[in-house]
């Protein structure tokens, strides 16, 4: 371990051969055929999560087509050895990611023309391929039109969204998805044996855990605990340094549930918060952990693979009803999809607990609404309601009959004004409109009937589409701007994919005729506002983080 040329363990192990890849098996078997078949294809695009093994699939797949061996890869000629230590000639890595707005891309694509030097095959590994600058995308697609028969790209990338539809439709495209706990584990238990480190089922587990689906994640981790703690492989260091909870703090947690005991609930919870957990990660702890006690008690601890403990999975399958963790599991699951968007997780969240000590099968939902200022308030709403408003992206087509007749003065006419939107929190008639549009940017706009803007997420970005919500927001409009607009939302996400189609049909000449938008007039009239009332609703229901909070 120790020693100048430290190497980190994600690099140290990497799978030199097939047979060594965690996961991903439809696709290695796929490409060992094509491999035995001689069917090679020239262009490959490697879709999926960080970390999932795209890159390090693509430099053996490199080295199987240039061995010189029977048994491709060999690893031990002289082409899979200099692949092996990146010294290969024909094997060229690009990261778009740090290459892009430069034309060095578009000159290494370009060489394209000269033969391979040294092997059979010139091959091109252009990782995070969706953020080439233009000129490197152009070169590309001309090359894949029409690819010399010794040249194999290899596209890999975290956003295939992004990805030209013409690159995509030109290539063989195989998807990488999460890889499963149980291989994190294993490999995970293999590297720990090779460099003699002592460690308990409970910090591997953790690990896997925290990596989420990641194998260069898993080993990343695994390199900073042991940079902390070289010998010995401890769960309490893997908390600290991820400010995690181990499955003995989440079971007394859930005997305070059980047990109603909301002021001792109340205090682990803070205490948690305060050492930074993550909340989401702990919420999906919980329901793994619970889970896993549904799984004890049918199975009696035999026949699975447990990731908890058994022996902590046996207690918590004593102390809990089958019946009970399925209702935990359930108010988690509904929080946890709502905490993407919550401003205030943990408040959130301790919420949540409240409802799990509350085991009445009467449930409600709670959404989360930003009031004055910066103090978030609770909004109860009947979960009928919640169902009921059914939310949609906008159509592709429609977006693109509105950025047609964007005006650029306009856009930033308005993204002036929209500046001003804070002056309208303390509002009660524009309060609310004013925060769904707190945090969008302008898009387009024209000159008298809409704006079009964007927002970090889709629900955001719901919310401001919302049919029950449009005039609320017109009237906003006609506030700052003077004039009725009709406000269109798209997530910042679809926003990228709008504006390259818009582009690649802008240059091809078939852009949509403009959108007709119908701009919605107000009548005045008085506006109530009902967040007293609300209140009122939350204090009867949940006083005591009020009391708490006091203290
Ligand atoms: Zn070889």
């Amino acid at each position: 371990m120790i020693g100048l040329a430290y190497q980190a363990l994600y690099r140290t192990y990497r799978p030199s051969g097939f047979e060594e890849m965690a996961g991903q098996k439809h696709i290695v078997k796929t490409l060992e055929n094509a491999i035995k078949q001689n069917k090679i294809g020239h262009a490959y695009l490697f879709c999926g999560p960080r970390g999932t093994g795209k890159t390090t699939v693509a430099r053996i797949l490199a080295k199987a087509v240039n061995c010189e061996s029977d048994n491709r890869p060999c690893n031990e000629c002289e082409s899979c050895q200099a692949i092996q230590n990146g010294t290969h000639p024909d094997i060229i890595e690009i990261d778009a990611a740090s290459n892009n707005g430069v034309d060095d891309v578009r000159d290494l694509i370009e060489k394209v023309k000269f033969a391979p030097t040294m092997g059979k095959y010139k091959i091109y590994i252009i990782d995070e391929v969706h953020m080439m600058s233009t000129s490197g995308f152009n070169a590309l697609l001309k090359t894949l039109e029409e690819p010399p028969e010794y040249v194999i790209f290899i596209l890999a990338t975290t956003d295939p969204q992004k990805v030209l539809p013409t690159i995509i439709s030109r290539c063989q495209r195989f998807d990488f998805g999460k890889i499963n706990q149980e291989e994190i584990i294993k490999r995970i238990k293999d590297v720990l044996d090779q460099e003699h480190i002592e460690s308990d089922e409970e910090s591997i587990q953790l690990i896997s855990s925290l990596a989420d689906g990641g194998m260069r994640d898993a080993l990343s981790i695994l390199d900073q605990c042991i940079a902390f703690s070289p010998d010995k492989l401890d769960s309490d260091v893997i908390n600290e340094i991820y400010g995690i909870t181990t499955v003995d703090e989440k079971i007394n947690l859930l005997r305070y549930v059980k047990e109603k005991d909301t002021i001792n609930l109340l205090k682990l919870y803070r205490k948690y918060i305060t050492q930074g957990i993550d909340i989401k990660r702990f919420s999906n702890d919980l329901i793994d952990l619970l889970k896993e006690a549904i799984i004890y008690k049918r199975t009696d601890g035999e026949g699975y693979n447990f990731i908890n403990p058994k022996d902590k999975l046996s207690v918590l399958a004593n102390d809990f009803e089958e019946r009970t963790c399925f209702r935990l599991i359930s108010l988690l699951l509904e929080t946890n999809e709502k905490l993407r968007f919550a401003s205030n997780a943990s408040a959130y969240f301790e919420l949540c607990l409240l409802q799990m000590t509350n085991d009445e099968e009467e449930k409600i939902v709670v959404k989360e609404v930003v009031r004055e200022n910066v103090k978030p308030i609770i909004q109860l709403t009947p979960k009928a309601e919640v169902k009921k408003a059914k939310f949609e992206a906008l159509d592709m087509e429609f977006v693109l009959g509105l950025l047609v007749q964007g005006k650029k003065p306009e856009r930033e006419a308005v993204s002036a004004s929209f500046r001003r939107l804070p002056d309208y929190y303390l509002d009660d008639k524009f309060r609310m409109a004013a925060k769904w549009l707190s945090n969008t940017s302008v898009v387009a706009c024209d000159a008298d009937s809409f704006i079009l803007v964007s927002c970090g997420y889709a629900t955001e970005a719901d919310l401001i589409n919302d049919e029950s919500h449009k005039e609320a927001i017109v009237r906003l409009m006609k506030e700052l701007l003077g004039s009725e607009r009709n406000v269109y939302a798209v997530s910042e996400e679809y926003r990228n994919r709008i504006i390259s189609e818009f582009k690649f049909r802008s240059s091809n000449g078939t852009l949509p005729a403009p959108t007709k938008v119908e701009v919605m007039r107000i009548a005045e009239k008085v506006v109530v506002d009902n967040s007293m009332e609300v209140e009122e609703k939350l204090k009867a229901i949940c006083g005591e983080i009020f009391e708490i909070e006091e203290e």
